[in-house]
Formats: C-alpha cells, sequence, structure tokens
C-alpha cells in the first residue's frame, strides 16, 4: 500500500527498533483533502488528537489552520502549549469532574456537555456560558460494536429521546446554546449514516436560536488493505454540503460546519518498525517473534484491526505463510496466516495505518520501554520522542523500603 520514499532501513540503524515514524506531507495531504472536499461558507476541522498527541504532530495541525478536539485537560494543556488558542479548541470529554470542566472553563476553550446532570451545573455556576450540547441520535455507526459510540446502548451523549427536557433545563437556566454535536463512532461503513445522523441533528439546531456550529463529529473510514473499504471524502463532502446548505438556506441561517477527524488525518501517515527476534516453526504454524507487542501497538488484539505487514529486509524473498507474534506474555497476535517474504532473524517488519490510535494505546505492560517517535518533514527525520530508559518505569516509584 505503502508508495513511500522513506528510507525506513536506514532509519532503524539510525533510531533502533520499534520504532514509529510519522510522514508529515502525508498528513499535510489528508487535511487538505478533508478540508478542500466540503463546500460551505464556513467550516473548521478539530483534529481529534487522541489518536496522536505528541507535540511536533500538534504543532503540524496547527500550522495548517486546523483546530483542535480534545478529550482531557492535558490534551487541552498540550494543545496550547502547540499554539493552539482556546477558541480553537473543542473540549469533549466524558463522565469527568466538575473540577476538570472548571479548568476548562478558566483555560477558555469551547465545552461540550454530555449528560444533563453536567448541564444544569454550567447552568447554575457559568449563567451566559456559551456551551455545545452532544446528541446521541441512537445509530449504530461504528464499524463494530466497541468503536461505536451513537447506539441505544452506548453511554455517549444526551438521548434524542430526551430532547423535550434539554429544551426544558435550556430554557430554565438560560443557558445560550451555541452548538450542537454528534459523534456516532468510528470506521462509519455507509456515509448514508452521516446524512440520517445530520437530518435528525439539524432537528435539534431548530430548537435553539443561539446556535452558531454544528460539529458532526467524525468517523471517517480509512483503508486498511490495498483497495480496502474507506470513506470517499469529496464524494461524501460534496452531497454533505448541499444538505448543510439546503438547511442553512432554508432557516436563514449561517451556520459554522465542524468536524473532528483523528484516524483520517494520521492513520496512513504512520509506521511501526519491528524486528524479528525468533522464528519458530510448530505443526500448524510458522510463528515470527517480534520485539513488540500489544504493549506498543494494540489494536490487533483490542479492535481486531488489520495492519498491513511487510518484510523490508528481504523483498525479494520466496512468500511464506506466518504468524506475527509479540514478546509479550499474552496472546498477542499482530497478524495470522499473513504472506510475508521470507522472514530471517534481525530482519525489519513493517506495519502500516500506524498513525492514529498505536503510538497513543502504548504501555509499559511487561515493564517494556515505549517506542522512539520520528517525524519525517521535507525529507529529513526528526526525533520527536526518545525511546524510554529504565529510569522512566521507576521515576514515578516511591521505594519506602518497607521489605
Ligand atoms: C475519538 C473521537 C473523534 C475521532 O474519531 P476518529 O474515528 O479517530 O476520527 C472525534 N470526536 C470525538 C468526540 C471523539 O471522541
Amino acid at each position: 500500500m505503502t508508495q513511500s520514499n522513506i528510507d525506513f532501513l536506514n532509519l532503524v540503524e539510525k533510531y533502533d527498533a520499534p520504532l514509529y515514524v510519522y510522514d508529515s506531507q502525508k498528513i499535510a495531504d489528508n487535511y487538505n483533502r478533508f478540508y478542500n472536499a466540503f463546500e460551505v461558507p464556513k467550516l473548521k476541522v478539530h483534529y481529534a488528537c487522541k489518536a496522536l498527541t505528541n507535540l511536533s504532530i500538534l504543532r503540524l495541525f496547527h500550522s495548517l489552520g486546523s483546530g483542535l478536539d480534545c478529550v482531557s485537560i492535558q490534551e487541552i494543556k498540550m494543545g496550547m502549549m502547540a499554539g493552539f488558542k482556546p477558541e480553537d479548541i473543542i473540549f469533549t470529554p466524558n463522565n469527568i469532574s466538575e473540577e476538570e470542566y472548571d479548568l476548562a472553563v478558566k483555560l477558555g476553550v469551547r465545552i461540550n456537555v454530555d449528560n444533563f446532570e453536567m448541564l444544569e451545573y454550567f447552568g447554575a455556576t457559568y449563567p451566559g456560558l456559551p456551551l455545545c450540547v452532544r446528541i446521541n441520535p441512537h445509530m449504530m455507526g461504528g464499524g463494530n460494536r466497541k468503536i461505536s459510540v451513537g447506539h441505544i446502548g452506548s453511554k455517549f451523549g444526551i438521548s434524542i429521546h430526551q430532547l423535550p427536557l434539554l429544551e426544558t433545563i435550556v430554557k430554565s437556566f438560560n443557558i445560550k446554546v451555541v452548538g450542537v454535536h454528534v459523534h456516532t463512532g468510528s470506521d462509519i461503513l455507509d456515509s448514508d449514516i452521516f446524512i440520517k445522523a445530520a437530518k435528525i441533528i439539524l432537528g435539534v439546531v431548530d430548537k435553539f436560536d443561539d446556535v452558531e456550529y454544528v460539529d458532526f463529529g467524525s468517523g471517517f473510514k480509512v483503508a486498511y488493505k490495498p483497495g480496502g473499504l474507506h470513506t470517499d471524502i469529496s464524494e461524501f463532502g460534496k452531497e454533505f454540503s448541499q444538505t448543510f446548505n439546503a438547511y442553512c438556506e432554508e432557516r436563514g441561517k449561517e451556520l459554522e460546519l465542524k468536524f473532528e477527524p483523528g484516524k483520517y488525518m494520521v492513520s496512513n501517515a504512520g509506521y511501526f518498525l519491528v524486528r524479528a527476534n525468533v522464528i519458530k516453526q510448530t505443526t500448524a504454524t510458522t510463528f515470527v517473534g517480534v520485539d513488540s507487542g500489544m504493549n506498543h501497538l494494540i489494536r490487533p488484539m483490542f479492535y481486531d484491526a488489520h495492519h498491513e505487514i511487510s518484510n523490508l529486509s528481504n523483498p525479494e524473498g520466496k512468500k511464506k505463510i506466518y504468524s506475527v507474534v509479540g514478546y509479550i506474555c499474552e496472546t498477542d497476535t499482530f497478524g495470522a496466516d499473513r504472506q510475508l517474504n521470507e522472514v530471517r532473524k534481525d530482519d525489519i517488519l513493517m506495519f502500516e495505518n500506524a498513525g492514529a490510535y498505536c503510538f497513543a494505546m502504548s504501555s509499559n505492560y511487561n515493564s517494556r520501554y515505549r517506542p522512539a517517535e520520528v517525524m519525517i518533514h521535507n525529507g529529513q527525520d526528526h526525533l520527536i520522542r526518545k525511546r524510554e530508559t529504565f529510569d522512566d518505569l521507576l521515576v514515578n516509584q516511591v521505594d519506602p523500603k518497607l521489605f
């Protein structure tokens, strides 16, 4: 799938493995393709930074003109360090404390409220504060249940069926609802879902006079295999813009359109490089055991996600069938029964689509170090995170030597 002229093997020589590599040009291309797909008077794209939160990635998005979507106060702080202005940051957390909301109010970001209790809290504590409400339209959006967040059993958002109660609370506290938000999940297979959700959400916009923007969240699907299903953003953008513009015209409103893509922006711009430690033949399977595991890339185990794997060290080698597995004491299978060019000990394997929710979900499980991260920008490689060391594992441990 990759058409990249990055010299990955050279990077491994220089920085060692396992290693994450990000291509800034691909991210810029993704952002521009996305932005240009919509034909509306006012558009703001807020990168959902939980997908990949390195400061250099945030600075890159800032330089592209993007806003940010944050789900924790720490993400907000990092976004501000990277140069984002508070008004360009949307805060869409769930189930957080009042204290965390208070901090976000102090920082001046746009707040997205996803339950009545918090709405009442805001109404009582911050009269006149502009707020955005997160609506759950109850549509099965995501590619699988773990990443579907808009369905009836989901913990996210204010139910569309409770719209009358929402109106009552807004009226009674005189809350200024400036935004309406929906996010139905990741990997949405059918973009009609967006259009359907849009119609429901625009019905909510009708109920509030102060609305300035409508935020349709994300869920754009990227291809994980050559020819794999993905959202055709320009086709979708055209159709969606028509629906949106027609609504605005009909109502005589000049609303801003917002989206919060994460995966779409960074997934295909990331590569993960690992080294083959062991080739092990069992009765049924040939395993390649690599110097990484679910501690560095958990998506295959957690979401059954597919990542293309290739052997960079032996591109002409005969194709053989392998199961690529990790070094963690769990069944951490990256890919079962994959055809790879013959793998020898110390060969370097590459995982694709390693930009979104890969490093961001990494851990120190089994007391392993998290990998280094490198950004390729204008043909140069830049270290943007050091590999951890033994000291990092101990840095917050307190040892009162009780025994
Ligand atoms: C995670 C998240 C996103 C990004 O979803 P992707 O599938 O990565 O594009 C957007 N908005 C909210 C509120 C999220 O929680």
